[in-house]
């Protein structure tokens, strides 16, 4: 007994990274054409939160104009659609009843559009408490994004009060990628996290923020470029693997493929089947 190793198996990341940015846009305004234009050149993923019953209001300024719904399916492809209500209410200030409609028929609607399960979300005006969590439960929502900034590359403990890093509007967005770009030590898991309105980037003609971040954190050998979603189900998957107490061996009884970092290398678990470790 005594003499038996005991290994480090850790989580990681696909291809065994142990780095992940995800971006989280609000709103699905028309400057969101322009953002996954961007986001798609420089190979970044993205949850675009939408709001399904806003298409036809009037808009003074024609960065506020919304993107058709019968745009998106073509317009969001390989990144995440996720509800941000019907009507963008402060949530947590409305009835239980209009709470359950507002993010239900959200969901339905985006569902529609997309044919795929929608079961993410961002507080509309950042507003959400205990209450609004637990109807985001029932209606089938996973995880929800919040504005409260983290300055910082924690994973999250609790995907429905995801809390990012940072606005792209926060003056220290590049001083804390340049840090997320230099972690190397790889005991944890880290994520950068940046959210906004991609309307901001217009209204305040400064597109060159978005730009400059794009291209400083794309192609990058350690990040793992995931949307919100890809991130909950990846770990949820990870999280239901079964290692043997030796560490020899892991089963993976999940359809997605995991990878582990077993004494510093990693080994991928392919779904479904048992891996030699
Ligand atoms: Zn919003």
């Amino acid at each position: 007994m005594s003499d038996r190793k005991v290994r480090n198996i850790y989580t990681a990341f696909p291809e065994g990274k142990h780095k992940v940015l995800t971006l989280s846009y609000d709103d699905g305004k028309i400057p969101d054409r322009r953002l996954v234009a961007l986001f798609n050149e420089y190979g970044l993923k993205g949850t675009f939160n939408v709001n399904s019953g806003l298409e036809d209001i009037p808009f003074e300024e024609a960065y506020n104009e919304r993107i058709p719904t019968s745009e998106y399916k073509e317009l969001y492809k390989g990144h995440e659609i996720a509800c941000h209500t019907v009507t963008h209410p402060t949530i947590a200030r409305c009835p239980r009843e209009q709470q359950i409609q507002q993010v239900l028929e959200d969901r339905r609607a985006l569902e529609e559009i997309m044919h795929r399960p929608i079961r993410g979300m961002a507080y509309p005006n950042g507003s959400f408490d205990d209450t609004v969590v637990e109807t985001l439960k029932a209606c089938g929502i996973v995880h929800s994004r919040t504005v409260n900034s983290t300055l910082s590359f924690a994973m999250p403990q609790d995907f429905l009060r995801w809390n990012p890093t940072c606005s792209h509007r926060h003056p220290d967005l590049m001083k804390l990628t340049r840090e997320f770009l230099d972690l190397h030590k790889t005991q944890y898991l880290y994520m950068l996290y940046v959210w906004g309105h991609s309307y901001e980037f217009e209204r305040d003609d400064n597109w060159n923020v978005i730009e400059t971040f794009a291209k400083e954190v794309s192609n990058k050998d350690d990040i793992w470029y995931a949307t919100n979603i890809e991130i909950v189900d990846y770990l949820d998957a990870a999280n239901r693997i079964q290692v043997s107490v030796n560490g020899d061996f892991a089963y993976n009884p999940s359809a997605t493929d995991v990878w582990l970092e077993v004494d510093k290398k990693a080994i991928l678990c392919k779904g479904g089947v048992t891996t030699e470790l």
